[in-house]
């Protein structure tokens, strides 16, 4: 039998026609697509102003340069994420603060954010897990406590006028979900969307800033200031330097250089205008079928897709196999795809990579992250995934599962 790839993105004449149509424009770079997907994805998420990149990995690197964050400075993230999200806090010179995660939704916990809090941190870095959102409401009342404001020590101008910890929401999973029936993007201080191809709206690779910065901030003048801080500091892009005689440009900072192109635009473009009433449609049949379907099975921990408050973007099925050790997961992983079908772990908990290790974080202070490890599996979600495929997956993962806790009783 064929095998069932995790997460390949969907990539239809559609998508081609707008390519090309970009490819025969004469514009390819940062241009006219990029500037409708920006307008395009502030009219979806609700906020005013969102900038296009070359990746989430830039977008979340860049606020945090933005906000001034420096050697000296902490950053609070889960343990449990992608290593994009510490890594830009080394990045700037500052010290990643990794704090462990809730069992039940696998978000950061914020009485471990609390807890982790010095006159040292700068910004809090959520990451709304597998596209469920975390707790904004819980978050936000943190940063602004009387005693959390009154640590916080302000270095820059810009530090002064927020007057706290920013809140830089890693929502690399969470297009569309909801929080409060809103859509993520306007709920922390800035969001930032990964359209990296595994990601539930690709562009091949991309990313996207949704600036919600309070007053008295102007997220328009921030916008306009991050178009040049992401194109080398240059007060002219190459748009408007194809205007006739236009040609003088000055170079107000040493900027960064992590622009989106209009080729990649185009492919956001049309992936966009199909996403809530197809894509997530889809995707969340698919979610709804695993966990109808594993729902029947005492040993299957099943994600939280949606509860009171929140909805998730589907991003990814986490299933948990409650007491398996991480060698007995490894083993259903391995017998699943002998069932040729595709399944992921997300994520190698951080203080388990080499770099981080070095770093002098240890596993054991993280025991939720480790558990939540150890016993995951991530199933394959995909626009064109069909009703026996989907019935593969779940007879593939049970007959796994069950012959793995056989050969342990
Ligand atoms: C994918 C991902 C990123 C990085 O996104 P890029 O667009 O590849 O830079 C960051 N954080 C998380 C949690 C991710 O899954």
């Amino acid at each position: 039998m064929a095998l069932i790839p995790f997460s390949p993105p969907r990539i239809d004449d559609e998508i081609i026609q707008e390519v090309t149509a970009a490819l025969k424009s004469g514009w390819i770079t940062t241009g006219p697509r990029t500037k409708q997907f920006e307008k395009e994805l502030s009219a979806y998420n609700g906020n005013e102003y969102t900038l296009c990149l070359n990746s989430a990995t830039a977008g979340l690197e860049i606020m945090l340069r933005w906000f001034g964050v420096k050697e000296g400075d902490e950053v609070i993230l889960p343990a449990y994420t992608y290593a994009a999200t510490a890594n830009v806090v080394v990045h700037c010179g500052a010290r990643p603060v990794l704090v462990d995660v809730n069992a039940s939704d696998f978000n950061i916990n914020v009485e471990n954010v609390k807890a982790a809090i010095t006159s040292k941190t700068k910004v809090i870095m959520p990451v709304d897990f597998g596209g469920l959102p975390c707790d904004y409401t819980a978050l936000m009342e943190v940063v602004n406590s009387g005693d959390v404001k009154s640590k916080f020590n302000a270095e820059t101008e810009i530090q002064k006028k927020l007057g706290r910890i920013m809140i830089l929401s890693d929502a690399a999973h969470s297009l569309g979900a909801t929080y409060h029936g809103k859509r993520t993007g306007i709920w922390a201080d800035a969001s930032v969307f990964s359209f990296h191809a595994v990601k539930n709206l690709t562009t091949a690779e991309g990313g996207a800033i949704a600036l919600m910065l309070p007053p008295p901030f102007s997220n328009e003048e921030i916008y306009k200031f991050l178009c040049i801080y992401t194109l080398h500091g240059q007060n002219k892009d190459a748009l408007a330097k194809m205007q006739k005689g236009n040609w003088k440009y000055d170079i107000i900072e040493a900027g960064f250089k992590c622009n989106m192109t209009d080729l990649v635009a185009a492919i956001g473009l049309i992936e966009l205008r199909r996403y809530n009433d197809d894509t997530l449609v889809v995707r969340k049949q698919v979610c709804d079928y695993y966990y109808d379907a594993l729902s029947a099975f005492d040993w299957a921990q099943l994600p939280i897709l949606r509860d009171e408050h929140r909805e998730s973007s589907y991003h990814l099925f986490p299933l948990r196999i409650k007491g398996v050790s991480e060698e007995q997961r490894d083993a259903i992983i391995q017998a699943i795809f002998d069932e040729d079908v595709s399944v992921n772990v997300h994520f190698i908990p951080l203080p388990q990579l080499s770099f981080y290790k070095k770093q002098g974080f240890n596993i054991d202070d993280y025991p939720v992250t480790y558990s939540n490890f150890a016993t995951e599996i991530s199933l394959p979600i995909f626009y064109d995934l069909t009703i026996e495929q989907k019935q593969r997956v779940v007879s593939a993962v049970v007959k796994a599962v069950e012959s793995v806790l056989v050969k342990a009783t």
